[in-house]
């Protein structure tokens, strides 16, 4: 990992393994990562374009879900994971994620005949504005910007403003990342405002009601200044597929009850991580210059250790239950 001033000059440079041996950095592009987990399941098990638009309980604990085309599904078990704009958490009595003040550009720079450059996550760090870039493959490298924006305004989706509003928040920076902004193809690049929800002790309801549970964003969205969001819904799905997997091959809980102790158990780690995310996001998007040079010049450069910063990411989960029959 390299971190680097708005001009360019390299603060500090740390090998993942040398700070700690347990860490490494995987980068995975999302289609990737979907369609790797789809195709592990029998064909047809997915049903795509199918908008959720309603939800209603019924007096024997089943759930009826109207979707957007007509049809309505009778669920024995629903599993809500439908990101931060959740219907299903809605449902369930969670109130909208809060925007944090800050926003972020991403896009996925697209090299035909390979990328440039080496397995690194680099960092640039400004005033109330960083970036990051690494690759993803030989042709693809991620790409992030981060600004401070005191209110939401209006949403933008044309890929030409995007792409000029975040050249131009950067113009002066380093040139790898204009580049790389500009070799971003239309469809990956956006700006997302960034939200989350504290899901505080005895006032945030619990993530399942009766036989709906919430898994991921839709439960505890985060900002991403821990790079865990998607991570941890990963985690959720692991630890609540073998407390199902358990409770329906006759394990002495009831579907209800692996719900609960699914939520206890995931509580206790998507809680904190939210809590830091948003204290680190807000430290990183200090404007103060003085406070800035403190960071880039001491702070970052002497003070920093990144084997207890990356502790968070050390989550060991069960290996996931497989029914022999
Ligand atoms: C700028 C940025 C950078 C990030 N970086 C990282 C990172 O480095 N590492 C990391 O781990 N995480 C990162 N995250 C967080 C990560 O993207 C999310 O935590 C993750 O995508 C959550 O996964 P999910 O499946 O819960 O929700 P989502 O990925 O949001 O998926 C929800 C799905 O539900 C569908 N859906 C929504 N509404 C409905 C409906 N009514 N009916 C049917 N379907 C519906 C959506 O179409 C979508 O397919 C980042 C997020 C942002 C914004």
């Amino acid at each position: 990992m390299v971190v680097k001033n708005e001009d360019g000059r390299e603060l500090r440079s740390f090998k993942f393994k040398d700070e700690d041996q347990s860490q490494e950095v995987r980068a995975v592009e999302r289609r990737v990562l979907l369609e790797t987990l789809a195709s592990q399941l029998p064909p047809q098990t997915i049903q795509f374009s199918s908008k959720l638009e309603s939800i209603q309980s019924n007096a024997n604990g089943d759930t009826l879900l109207q979707l957007g085309d007509g049809t309505r599904l009778l669920s024995k078990i629903v599993i809500g994971c439908d990101g931060i704009r959740s219907k299903v958490a809605t449902w369930m009595g969670f109130s909208e994620p809060k925007y944090v003040g800050h926003c972020a550009f991403r896009g996925l720079g697209f090299f035909p005949n390979g990328q440039p450059f080496q397995n690194k996550v680099n960092y640039i760090y400004g005033k109330g504005l960083r970036a990051g870039y690494v690759p993803v493959s030989a042709t693809k490298v991620y790409w992030f910007i981060c600004f401070n924006r005191p209110s939401l305004g209006p949403k933008i989706t044309d890929p030409a403003i995007l792409k000029k509003q975040a050249k131009e928040l950067v113009s002066t920076w380093p040139e790898d990342l204009q580049n790389l902004i500009e070799l971003t193809p239309d469809e990956t690049i956006s700006r997302t405002p960034l939200v989350d929800r504290w899901l505080w002790p005895g006032i945030a309801p619990p993530a399942s009601k009766g036989r709906v549970v919430l898994v991921g964003d839709a439960w505890h969205p985060m900002t991403p200044n821990l790079g865990q969001g998607a991570c941890c819904a990963l985690e959720d799905s692991v630890v609540l597929a073998n407390k199902l997997a358990n409770a329906i091959n006759g394990g002495t809980e009831s579907i209800e009850e692996a719900m609960e102790s699914y939520g206890s158990e995931r509580w206790s780690r998507a809680f904190p991580l939210t809590v830091r995310a948003n204290l680190v996001g807000a430290l990183l998007q200090w404007e103060n210059p003085l406070v800035c040079s403190i960071r880039n010049n001491i702070v970052i450069p002497k003070l920093l250790r990144l084997g207890p910063m990356l502790e968070h990411t050390n989550f060991e989960c069960e290996p996931l239950f497989v029914s022999k029959s």
